[in-house]
């Protein structure tokens, strides 16, 4: 660890600013962090899937996605529900989105998510073995079924074309995955099959980040939480302070690590971060007398959900809404992924009993090109570090280390995308 005394305000103790806290540390940097919620990673980065995916890089910008998203429209069991009430607000994002759709642009961006998730599995594990805090790890790999042969056949091709540049995985048929995962034996008839991706690993995300939130504080970083940012004072084009509704803070860098909040709070000092809120659901529940649920994370394809083992939770999530940012959880789409869930693992309707799990929403931070933005602003002295879509867990350890990496002055080691207009620094 080196020894400096820059200050650095990170703005936003979800799992992408407690990371870059981290590793402001690291590089010797005296930091601050400030979060409205009383806690480290109450929002988005609390009741995700759990899933450290390498397995899932493909941006949500892909060929042929413009067309379905268009025949979904207004449809209430759309897997990408777009509220028409919302596109007179989004038809910039909405443009530069279906631009990354192009089939060059995703295998780009699909390449690029790929290196900074293996990067960041890397970095989460040596912090893990660093700290050893507990966040229910669990590294038995996830299991992708499928039923549907060509979405299967196209989704071998697409791995396959990863696995030269790192990505490890095994394609199965019906019989190789309920092998794989047993609870998966009811519903193997109509499976095609399914690919298991054995490095990708499990944890509960808000555990991990309260557990760094602590040990960054315990390495000197304070943390303001129940404290709002309400502006980012900017004079002569320089960072001059941060003012939120419990006093202003004096200093010239900040990182905005705001999740779906970045990209209004950036607006107010110019700055474009086109960054939209997806919602998403998840259940939790516990484990509790189902001793034959899954032990292996399952993504079901066809009924896009994913179930997923967390310590003594089960943990069901999906669903995706480009609406706004309002994070109230539907208990319509939570009985719908339940209700798929049921579908996959019949035995889930014997032991789920919706009045004691809790329902939950969250905003994923999307991208046009579902690549997060990390990097420098044209304002001198304000970083960004969000938009992290569906990989925010996946990506939190490797896109705090870049950011901090280039604030000290050093190569990310990763292909990394700043905000437009803001040349990226070198891989
Ligand atoms: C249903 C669902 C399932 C998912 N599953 C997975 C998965 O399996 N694997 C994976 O890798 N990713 C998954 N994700 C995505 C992942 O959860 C997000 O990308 C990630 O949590 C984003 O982290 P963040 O730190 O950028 O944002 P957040 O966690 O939202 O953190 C932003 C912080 O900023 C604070 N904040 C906002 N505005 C202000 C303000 N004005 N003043 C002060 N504080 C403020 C908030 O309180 C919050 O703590 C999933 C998301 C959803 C919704």
């Amino acid at each position: 660890m080196s020894e400096r005394a820059e200050h650095v305000v990170v703005l936003g103790a979800g799992a992408v600013g407690v990371a870059t806290a981290w590793y402001l540390l690291e590089h010797g940097f005296r930091v601050t962090v400030i979060d409205r919620q009383p806690a480290a990673a109450l929002e988005t980065s609390w009741g995700n899937g759990g899933v450290i995916h390498a397995s899932e890089v493909e941006p949500w910008s892909q060929p042929g996605m413009p067309r379905k998203i268009l025949g979904w429209l207004g449809k209430e069991d759309a897997p990408l529900l777009v509220r028409y009430g919302v596109l007179p607000r989004i038809w910039r994002w909405a443009l530069d989105y279906v631009a990354n759709c192009r089939p060059d642009r995703f295998s780009t961006n699909t390449l690029a998510n790929l290196e900074l998730a293996l990067h960041s599995l890397r970095s989460l594990q040596e912090i893990a073995a660093r700290t050893g805090i507990d966040y229910d790890r669990a590294t038995r790999g996830v299991l992708k079924i499928y039923r549907d042969p060509a979405a299967l056949d196209a989704a071998a091709r697409g791995a396959g074309a990863l696995a030269p540049h790192g990505l490890l995985f095994e394609r199965l048929d019906a019989a190789g995955c309920a092998a794989r995962e047993p609870a998966l034996d009811d519903t193997r008839p109509t499976l095609a099959g399914g690919l298991f991706f054995e490095r990708d690993e499990v944890g509960d995300c808000n555990k991990f980040t309260q557990g760094l939130a602590e040990a960054c504080a315990a390495r000197g970083a304070a943390f303001r939480y129940g404290t709002t940012v309400e502006e980012i004072v900017v004079r002569q084009a320089k960072v001059a302070a941060i003012r939120t509704d419990r006093g202003a803070i004096e200093t010239d860098r900040a990182v905005a690590a705001l999740g779906s909040f970045t990209a209004p709070l950036l607006h107010t000092v110019g700055v474009r971060a086109p960054i939209r809120p997806v919602k998403g659901v998840s259940i939790t529940f516990a484990r509790g007398g189902w001793t034959t649920a899954p032990r292996v994370p399952v993504i079901d394809d066809s009924k896009l959900f994913g179930l997923v083992p967390i310590g003594d939770r089960i943990r069901i999530s999906g669903s995706a809404e480009v609406a706004d940012y309002d994070a109230t959880p539907s208990p319509a789409r939570g009985a719908a992924i339940a209700a798929n869930a049921a579908f996959t693992f019949p035995e889930l309707k014997r032991h789920y009993r919706p009045e004691e799990a809790r329902l939950w929403a969250g905003l994923r931070p999307v991208t046009p090109s579902g690549r997060p933005l990390i990097g420098r602003t044209p304002v001198d002295g304000l970083w960004i570090n969000a938009g992290h879509g569906h990989l925010g867990w996946t990506m939190a350890c490797g896109s705090g280390r870049a950011l901090a990496d280039l604030m000290a002055g050093q190569e990310p080691g990763v292909p990394l995308q700043t905000v437009p207009g803001v040349e990226a620094p070198a891989a």
